[in-house]
């Protein structure tokens, strides 16, 4: 407050001082007081004409923005403009802080999983995501302060806005014809509204997959309990045979067996659904799942088909034993089940420039139409269901060996003609496949 005190004292100093001077002219002529009053009115008209020549100054300043420093002055009207530059200073201190925090905010809601749009009152575009953007098929720059309804004209969008249901989100279809979005309207401000979007396809996809598991699920397993219910009925009721009490407990056994291997198969999927990859470190012999896989084939083909076997020499593969056994069994089951009687079947071995190893399933069986082969591998796709369901098959058989090959970083390959047989490859990556070290005589080195 110091420049008040000397502006007063410079105000009085000026009055008085014309005052003083005013009166000692005045004397001369002898009047005194009316030179005093006169000097006194002379020097305040001074102060009066700096302090217009001084706020010009600021005012010019301000005028012209005030980006630099306010003008050198003394007095009031220093401390006047630096004061005003304190204050504008920190306006725009504070504008700037204010500008970084939005910027910061609509980075973070650029980088939101969901698109994210503002409307004003009358629905026009105030701001939108990239996301948004895309989802909805606009132009950031260009569809801006455009209505949102001359733009994105699903009608299931246009009635929400219309009827102002912003309970539930929409669904509508993704502009450019590929999917399902979900789109979520809430108000704010005055009239404004928020507008989310989110792509649902796969959500959607899998929830259907979902869906139609259970469905297929269900009806795997409802077929033969109510066969099996049939017979009981029939036990309880009817006064049966032996022979006939025989067959009927067989057919019995059998829709049980059947029930058992697809909770067997269902149960697998979801162990390799749910369990870690298999170590690359643990190694196992080729030749011990050979034989195993060999067993359990002779023993389903009963010697109806000419069968080979190749497992080459001393190889090993990385994986779970289990989990490759259960795939290429189920490859070397499907040959022998769908191969008619006096067909082959040749499992061998091979391994490719880079290393990687195959194990190859060959048949001569019925074959399968090229349009089945990209579907094999779905749960419960089945090109001829009677023949499967005849012969024990689940339908998840190949699902599970997909699984594992993929698990092993590796891939199933299916090749196949109408008329002449398919073959199905268990490709595993290098990594995962070792070869025999070959001994100093086998080299030829030693003697
Ligand atoms: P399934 O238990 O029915 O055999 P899979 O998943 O193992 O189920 O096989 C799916 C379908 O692929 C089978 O239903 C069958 O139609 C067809 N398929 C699989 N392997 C062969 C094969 N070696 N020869 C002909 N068809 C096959």
């Amino acid at each position: 407050m110091a420049w008040i005190w000397w502006r007063v004292l410079f105000a009085l100093s000026l009055a008085l001082g014309g005052g003083f001077i005013g009166h000692a002219l005045g004397a001369a002529q002898g009047y005194t007081v009316r030179g005093a009053l006169a000097g006194a009115l002379i020097g305040v008209v001074l102060l009066l004409i700096r302090d217009v020549l001084m706020g010009r100054r600021v005012l010019r300043w301000l005028s012209v923005g005030a980006h630099e420093a306010s003008p050198a002055m003394a007095g009031f009207w220093g401390e006047l403009g630096s004061r005003i530059e304190r204050a504008l200073r920190s306006r725009e201190r504070q504008a700037e802080a204010e500008r970084e925090r939005l910027a910061q905010f609509l980075t973070a809601i650029e980088a939101s999983p969901n698109g994210v749009m503002l409307l004003d009152a009358s629905e026009q575009i105030e701001w939108c995501n990239q996301l948004a953007a895309e989802h909805l098929g606009l132009d950031r720059q260009r569809d801006l302060r455009q209505r949102v309804t001359n733009l994105v004209r699903a009608p299931a969008f246009v009635a929400m806005l219309q009827a102002r249901a912003f309970e539930q989100p929409v669904q509508i279809p993704h502009p450019a014809g590929r999917g399902l979005l979900s789109v979520i309207v809430r108000p704010y401000g005055e009239g404004q509204r928020l507008l989310l979007t989110q792509d649902i396809t796969e959500r959607e996809r899998a929830d259907a997959m979902r869906r139609d598991f259970v469905a297929n699920v269900s009806h795997e397993i409802r077929t033969p309990l109510t066969v099996v219910a049939g017979f009981v009925e029939t036990l309880t009721n009817l006064p049966l045979s032996e022979v006939e009490r025989k067959r009927v407990l067989a057919l019995m056994a059998q829709q049980a067996h059947r029930m058992q291997s697809l909770v067997g198969d269902l149960l697998t999927l979801a162990r390799l659904e749910g369990s870690p990859r298999p170590a690359a470190d643990s190694w196992l012999p080729l030749a011990r799942l050979g034989a195993a896989v060999e067993l359990d084939a002779r023993g389903l083909s009963a010697g109806r088909h000419r069968l080979a076997f190749d497992w080459g020499q001393g190889i090993e593969l990385a994986g779970n034993e289990a989990e490759l056994l259960s795939a290429v069994t189920n490859l070397v089951s499907n040959a022998v089940r769908y191969t008619p009687d006096g067909g082959t079947v040749e499992v061998s071995w091979g391994q490719r420039h880079d290393g990687a190893g195959e194990i190859s399933v060959r048949d001569t069986g019925p074959g399968i139409a090229a349009e089945h082969l990209p579907r094999l591998t779905e749960r419960f796709y089945r090109v001829d269901g009677s023949r499967s369901r005849d012969t024990g098959g689940t339908g998840l058989g190949l699902a599970i060996v997909k699984h594992v090959a993929q698990r092993h970083g590796g891939e199933l390959l299916i090749e196949s003609t109408v008329g002449e047989g398919s073959r199905f490859t268990l490709m595993l990556p290098p990594a995962r496949v070792r070869l025999p070290v070959l001994s100093a005589a086998a080299q030829g080195t030693g003697w």
